[in-house]
């Protein structure tokens, strides 16, 4: 079964704008993409709206494209209620790219001008159609592709949520596969800098942090024109549980991972610490990591007492740090990462002298552990091993909001 391994998510106001009108949502298995338009700040009003309506998750859901055209169509409904209750608001409207990750496929729903994108095998394919002026004489012939680069009227778009008191969507399915990589974004990224550009940035940054912090950097040099908003995230197989990621090629490193730009108020409970705490020696079992840490703190001793030069010391502590991390591969602990978010972490929440983690980590939540009660904080984040399975229902019942407040 295909899951979400990695994500990043972030947005950028740009060189040029004030404000910044787009939304997002990066809620695994839910990312959602809204860019508004309108006066006075509706169009953040509107892509706010568009993307709350898909906050609360899909649940297991059966059907998703008929479920996200649905949550498409209640906010259309509200944004079009909302602009005629408000003069300041008249004719404000978003548009909605949203993907649902389901075991098999994704399923889009999107309405406007900010797309999603797939790369994979090191090949970037639009899963989205603009519904925008420029595309429709494209489709018509009327403009050729070279002119549609620079058309001055690009961002007119011809369908949004709230204009109209019904909308049409589009709804798509596409089969996964492990290692996809998924982009979805506003127009802000793809009027600055070209589809070409943006797969050779996804191609050459296999961390979506890395990637992120590109697309954004890339449109920003090339004038950052528009609010840039850039949701990525990568897919990866999950039914070997002690199998390392396939293809992750690096390490990753826990507190710095993911990033969300969501609302995010500095992190209550620290990423795992490095407590002085020795090797779990010899762990084959890592289910008893007091035990393990009590022979590791009686083999240091010995090699101390035996006055073995520091280096030599430092060589077996990482032998025994690769060995216990083979072995700690299936264990798990919930945790937060540096920017506070919910996170599964495969390992030992222990760190070896030296700065070598016994654990790494395996998926970021997009649920900020603020918003959790002080005492669901201290039962889910207390660092207390578990199987994968156990972790993995527990981090999903959070997304879905039942173990909330
Ligand atoms: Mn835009």
């Amino acid at each position: 079964m295909l899951r979400v391994a990695e994500q990043y998510a972030t947005t950028d106001t740009g060189r040029q704008r004030r404000a910044n009108e787009d939304s997002l949502l990066a809620r695994s298995p839910l990312f959602v993409v809204a860019d508004g338009m309108g006066g006075a700040q509706a169009g953040e009003v509107a892509s706010k709206i568009a993307v709350e309506v898909f906050e609360q998750g899909l649940g297991d859901t059966a059907a998703p494209e008929t479920d996200l055209a649905a949550r498409a169509g209640s906010a259309n409904a509200r944004i079009h209620e909302l602009s005629h209750s408000n003069a300041e608001q008249a004719g404000m409207g978003t548009t909605l790219t949203a993907v649902y990750v389901a075991p098999a496929e994704v399923a889009i729903v999107h309405v406007g001008d900010s797309r999603a994108y797939r790369l994979r095998d090191g090949e970037l394919t639009r899963l989205t159609d603009d519904h925008s002026l420029v595309d429709e004489l494209l489709r018509q012939g009327k403009i050729t592709p070279e002119e549609a680069v620079d058309h001055p009227q690009r961002s007119v778009i011809t369908r949004a949520l709230g204009p109209e008191p019904a909308v049409e969507v589009d709804t798509r399915s596409y089969a996964t596969r492990a290692g996809d990589v998924y982009l979805l974004c506003s127009d802000g990224l793809t009027t600055m800098i070209s589809e070409e550009r943006v797969s050779e940035i996804l191609s050459t940054h296999p961390r979506m942090r890395d990637a992120g912090e590109a697309l954004i950097a890339a449109a920003n040099e090339a004038g950052g024109r528009d609010n840039i908003t850039v949701v990525l995230f990568r897919l990866e197989d999950t039914s070997a549980p002690g199998e390392p990621a396939p293809s992750s090629p690096v390490t990753p490193d826990p507190r710095t991972e993911e990033q969300s730009a969501l609302p995010d108020p500095p992190p209550p409970a620290p990423p795992p610490q490095a407590p002085p705490s020795p090797p779990p020696v010899r762990a084959r079992s890592p289910r008893r990591p007091d035990e393990a840490g009590e022979r590791g703190r009686a083999r240091k001793g010995r090699l101390a007492r035996r006055a073995v030069p520091a280096v030599i010391t430092l060589v077996v502590l990482g032998l025994l740090a690769a060995g216990a991390y083979l072995a700690l591969g299936s264990v798990y602990f919930i945790g937060t990462n540096g920017r506070g978010l919910v996170t599964l972490y495969r390992g030992v929440p222990y760190q070896l002298p030296g700065g070598i983690e016994l654990y790494s980590s395996d998926y970021v939540t997009g649920v900020s552990a603020s918003t959790l009660s002080p005492a669901r904080r201290r039962t889910l984040l207390d660092h207390s091993l578990r199987s994968e399975g156990d972790a993995s229902s527990l981090l999903h019942s959070l997304e879905l909001g039942e173990l909330g407040e």
